[in-house]
């Protein structure tokens, strides 16, 4: 497994589940995509309810309830997507009647409530809002490190180094080399490398182009206003994720290219100008950025296999906390199955 980041702490996990023994190769940095992820897990509020990406979500939302209860971890609870133009409050209003678990807010039940301190102040201009309790956000790292943890008791190896060269045609035994000097061989290889499997593709003769998509975020501190309330907001596409002692989790922007843009960041936290008070009081405890792999030409994320025993779980972009679960056990089946 080369790729230490959600999906390849997910893979390894679940590899080692099914008995599998499994080496996963990455360097001791933060994972660029995962460590920077706010962990949104937006699968009802999906507009489409059918093809690959809508059958992705569901299977990982499923995966996800059982790991959780396996592994004990904490999955917060209920999203509420808020509209702020009629086309979307319209689309809102037809997604509700696909399922069971939403749940349709009129401008007076926001207000009721925000009187009633289970959410805060809500920007000026919400038209309405769907409540998804289906939904939710898990802590990505506080996961990686459990999953970690898991597959260690489990017998899985941690090898801490970039991979620099694949030898192999899948005819035999893969052959990694790696940047302190080693070489490891494997039966099968996955690669959940992030934007770096392009690179480690192209040196077995296959393209898998894609480009970075640059997010900022921020982790602000409350004052006594708001009340505290359960569930992330979401206004104009911009997460909030309340986090334990008062702590809010603001995010993410969506910059092509890997540059950060300072009046992109001011954007995100003035809500596009119309951030309440209390969010306009908060005061800055971190900021960071991350980026994203998104596939050129093709819909994300990539499942393929290129290659006999060559497994490809990348290019997830925006939703690869959400994804991994179900791209994980794509993997496993692959496997399984051959
Ligand atoms: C700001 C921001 C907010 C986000 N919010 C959400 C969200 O709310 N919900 C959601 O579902 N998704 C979210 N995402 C998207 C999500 O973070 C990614 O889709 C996901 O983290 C991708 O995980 P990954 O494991 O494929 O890649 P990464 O986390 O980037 O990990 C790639 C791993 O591969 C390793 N690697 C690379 N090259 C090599 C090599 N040659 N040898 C060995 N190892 C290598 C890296 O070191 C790293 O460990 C967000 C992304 C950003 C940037």
């Amino acid at each position: 497994m080369i790729g230490g980041g959600f999906v390849g702490h997910c893979c390894a996990w679940l590899l080692q589940q099914q008995g599998h023994q499994v080496q996963l190769i990455a360097p001791a940095t933060a994972p660029q995509g995962s460590a920077a992820a706010l962990g949104l897990l937006m699968a009802e509020v999906y507009q489409r309810r059918s093809g690959r990406g809508w059958r992705l979500r569901r299977r990982s939302m499923q995966l996800l309830q059982q790991w959780q209860e396996q592994l004990q971890l904490p999955i917060q609870r209920g999203l509420l997507l808020l509209a702020s133009e009629p086309q979307e409050w319209e689309r809102q209003q037809r997604l509700v009647q696909q399922s069971q678990c939403l749940e349709l807010l009129s401008p007076a039940d926001l207000k009721q409530r925000v009187n009633q301190a289970a959410v805060p102040e809500l920007p000026d201009g919400v038209l309405g809002g769907v409540w998804s309790s289906g939904d939710g956000q898990l802590d990505p790292m506080q996961w990686i490190q459990r999953l970690q943890l898991a597959g260690a008791e489990q017998g899985l190896e941690r090898v801490e180094a970039n991979v620099i060269g694949i030898n192999g045609n899948g005819g035999g035994p893969w052959t990694l080399r790696l940047d302190n000097g080693s070489k490891l061989s494997c039966d099968w290889l996955v690669i959940a490398a992030g934007l770096g499997s392009s690179g480690l593709l192209e040196s077995l003769g296959h393209s898998l182009p894609m480009e970075p998509v640059l997010g900022q975020a921020l982790e602000l501190q409350l004052g006594s206003e708001p009340p505290a309330w359960n569930g992330c907001l979401i206004w104009k596409g911009i997460n909030l994720v309340p986090r334990p002692n008062r702590r809010l989790w603001l995010g993410a922007t969506v910059e092509p290219g890997d540059e950060a843009s300072p009046p992109a960041l001011a954007e995100l936290q003035s809500l596009e100008g119309t951030a309440p008070s209390w969010l306009q009081q908060a005061q800055v405890l971190r900021q960071w950025q991350g980026l994203r792999a998104r596939p050129s030409g093709q819909p994300a994320p990539v499942l393929e296999q290129p290659k006999p025993r060559l497994l490809v779980v990348s290019g997830h972009y925006r939703n690869g906390i959400l994804l991994a679960p179900a791209c994980a056990e794509w993997a496993a089946t692959q496997i399984q199955e051959s």
